[in-house]
């Protein structure tokens, strides 16, 4: 099956939104093995949408049309797709109740042309619309399948998971199930990874693999393709196995977490706090975690200590270390770690020290970052990096290097 998919709304050629349905579409169709050949953005107006259709129909077995769904006048993709097709528009009654329903209890009349949202293509396949009103659909006319979708990603997401996604695996000839897994990986560049899996990355066929670096992290996309989607999870369970035997420290998660959800997680399931020391970071850290539901159980708390006269009067690190050493050192963020644990009574400390830019500071080059991790009864321990580029990634890298650390 070879698709296209046709962005409708002239606010998209106006540049006043990315057209972030295509980019969505387009990698859910790459997962069950649908390729998607163009992409095509046309404004509100019925006669270039018809354009676009016809060249679509050359090229195309799927096409896709995104947005326009809606009750108002530029709304017009149904209409000029069912003129085309020869399809009329009839009332879906399950649709019409559910905007009847909606009106109620919102206590709003409902206007004329909110019935038009109910209507859909005659012979269509309703794709319910769980979190809108207008209804998508899906038609299949002369070997050509149609579907159309609302332009809100709130309503296309869920309808596409939930609805779509169904209607095209049956459809596809091949039977197969496609299952993939992403393994996230921090603390390793993507050139080391790959070479760590060089041999499988050259061999792969099914499962394939395939890495995406970017965001300081590199993640590897394992799909595997089978009749029975439990012997694809299998197939990738073993790929998965021999991949972690090579690069296995620096594995963190699956799918869409991040590494202050994995910390959040282990933090919660071993029953124990944290406290935070913050130079450097200026807080990144403890907002990290507060951005998560659940950090009253795990985050006691955090001192933002910029100046050197907060380090000393309000954590707690010795005068002779500023002195000595500087802010910017091994002992510094020993001690930064050490005092936040015991001020703040939690089972973990973590303090970060460093050079965000752009000038050197102390004597130290920009991009120089200590990181500080105490624990009662256990040594304590100071990383020392050396990042580069802008002030705010290397506060955020420092923040993500932080959380490695615990997580080890
Ligand atoms: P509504 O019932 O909300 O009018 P609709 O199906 O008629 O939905 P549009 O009117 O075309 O859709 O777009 C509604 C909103 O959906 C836009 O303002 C925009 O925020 C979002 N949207 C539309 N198309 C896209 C797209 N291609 N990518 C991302 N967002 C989009
Ligand atoms: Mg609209």
């Amino acid at each position: 099956m070879n698709a296209e998919i046709i962005g409708v709304g002239s606010e998209l050629l106006l540049g006043q939104i990315a057209n972030t349905n295509a980019q969505y579409l387009s990698k859910q169709l790459a997962e069950i093995g649908i390729n998607v050949y163009y992409h095509t953005v046309v404004g509100d107006n019925a006669n270039r949408l018809k354009d676009a259709i016809h060249t679509a129909q050359k090229r195309a077995n799927l096409i896709i049309f995104t947005g326009g769904l809606g009750p108002t006048k530029d709304d017009l993709t149904k209409e000029a797709i069912s003129q085309l097709l020869g399809k009329p528009l009839v009332t879906d009654e399950e649709a019409l109740q559910s905007i009847e329903l909606y009106f109620k209890k919102v206590k709003r009349v409902m206007t004329p042309n909110n019935k038009k949202q109910a209507l859909v293509m005659e012979g269509s396949t309703i794709l319910r619309n769980d979190y809108g009103m207008a209804p998508g659909m899906a038609i299949k006319v002369e070997e050509i399948e149609y579907m159309l979708f609302p332009g809100p990603p709130k309503e296309l997401y869920p309808m596409y998971e939930n609805y779509a996604k169904e209607y095209l695996l049956n459809k596809l000839e091949v039977k197969e199930r496609i299952e993939s897994r992403v393994l996230r990986f921090f603390g390793i560049g993507e050139s080391q990874l790959e070479t760590e899996i060089e041999d499988l990355l050259e061999n792969q066929t099914n499962p394939t693999i395939a890495p995406l670096a970017g965001d300081g992290e590199v993640t590897l996309r394992l799909t595997a393709k089978h009749a029975d989607s439990n012997i694809a999870q299998q197939m990738i369970d073993e790929v998965e196995q021999v991949i972690r035997q090579r690069v296995g420290p620096y594995f963190y998660g699956y799918n869409q977490t991040s590494l202050q959800e994995e910390l959040m997680s282990a933090l919660i399931s071993k029953g124990k706090t944290i406290a935070s020391a913050e130079s450097l970071t200026g807080g990144l850290f403890s907002e990290r975690l507060t951005s998560l539901s659940g950090a009253g159980a795990v985050l006691k708390g955090s001192i933002v200590c910029y100046h050197n006269e907060i380090k000393q009067h309000t954590l707690g690190v010795s005068s002779d270390t500023l002195h000595n050493y500087g802010a910017v050192s091994t002992q510094c963020a020993k001690e930064m770690a050490e005092q936040i644990r015991v001020k703040c009574s939690s089972d973990v400390g973590i303090s970060f020290t460093g050079v965000a830019g752009p000038k050197v500071q102390e004597g130290k080059e920009v991009g120089t970052v200590f990181v500080g991790i105490s624990v009662a009864g256990r040594e304590t321990t100071v990383h020392h990096l050396q990042l580069t580029g802008s002030r705010q990634a290397i506060r955020q890298r420092t923040v993500r290097y932080g959380c490695h650390y615990l997580l080890k």
